[in-house]
């Protein structure tokens, strides 16, 4: 059994108000396999990097147990580049530069080794590539889930609605899920997405939390105030490697598990924005996740004396 994820591997350069970065290593795969090894041992990723990355960035994945196998280096090409500036609100930013670089015609190879996925995380991608990855798995994985944004709902709406058709869990933000659905009532939202085929919705509200959506269930996750927020890159994306890495971990599926996974989702985003890339995601102790979870807890426990 294994959990393999798929997305991006890059380099980014960001810019927010406390400072600004060279190319750092980035990228949704790259979030979401550091995130979800915190909790599950067997994380497999998938992915595409040329040869100006560097062996000591995949040996930091190799160092979290992270299986690389399926991650692509193409000889003579440039990685994945994405630069980005935040505005002072820290939760708006502008895109300064996407080259996709070997992105550009991504044909993701799944290696023997990891066809004993289980649980799959389709990472923000195109659709098609999104859905190659599900056509070459042998097996239905038990749970896959799949993060998408806005930029694919304007270009390659047919494709998204096709993939998602297939898939169990759905990620999106708020404002994403308004996008798809043409509705406003984030509750109205959800009903018409979950009949597009994902059983399971989780809205992102960013600073104010996430909402998990099943039949006519409603879970409402908080998001932890935090005084200083350094750099957001990311945190979409360790949220929901934390989601899918602890959902493996104790492999069952249910509303209750899905709720704690969106904690420990939460709890592990709230630490990838506290330094620039994935700098505190790298060396994060199991006692410091615990200590945060506990936080989450009692941020949102209360009892009415009767
Ligand atoms: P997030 O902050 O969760 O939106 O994720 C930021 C990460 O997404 C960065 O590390 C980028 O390298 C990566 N990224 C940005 N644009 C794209 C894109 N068009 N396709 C795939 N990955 C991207």
């Amino acid at each position: 059994m294994s959990l393999v994820i798929i997305g991006s591997v890059a380099f980014d350069a960001i810019e927010t108000p406390f400072g600004k970065t060279d190319k750092i290593v980035g990228g949704a795969a790259t979030y979401a396999s550091l995130a979800a090894s915190y909790f599950y041992k067997k994380v497999k990723i998938v992915g595409v990097v040329g040869e100006d990355f560097h062996q000591e960035d995949i040996q930091n994945f190799n160092n979290h147990g992270i299986n690389t196998e399926g991650l692509q280096i193409k000889k003579g090409e440039k990685s994945f580049f994405w630069s980005g500036k935040y505005h002072n609100d820290m939760n708006s930013r502008d895109t300064l530069i996407t080259e996709l670089n070997v992105l550009g015609d991504f044909d993701p190879i799944i290696p023997e080794s990891y066809q004993d996925c289980e649980f799959l995380m389709l990472g923000n991608l195109t659709p098609q590539v999104q859905q190659t990855v599900i056509d070459r798995m042998k097996k239905r994985p038990k749970l896959i889930v799949l993060d998408t944004m806005n930029f694919w709902m304007d270009i390659a709406l047919d494709d998204l609605l096709s993939v998602i058709k297939n898939i169990d869990v759905l990620t999106i933000n708020d404002a994403e899920a308004r996008q798809l659905s043409g509705e406003y009532s984030l509750v109205k939202a959800a009903k018409k997405i979950m009949a597009m085929g994902p059983k399971y919705l989780i809205i992102k509200k960013g600073e104010h939390g996430a909402l998990l959506f099943n039949e006519d269930l409603i879970f409402s996750a908080p998001a932890l105030p935090l005084a200083d927020v350094f750099d957001p890159t990311g945190a979409g994306d360790t949220f929901a490697g934390g989601f899918i890495g602890y959902l493996a971990q104790v492999d069952t599926i249910n509303f209750n598990n899905m709720k704690n996974a969106i904690i420990f989702g939460s709890a592990l985003a709230s630490f990838c924005v506290e330094k620039f890339g994935t700098e505190r995601l790298i060396n994060l102790k199991q006692d410091e996740i615990k200590a945060r979870v506990e936080q989450f807890v009692k941020l949102s426990s209360f009892t009415i004396e009767k």
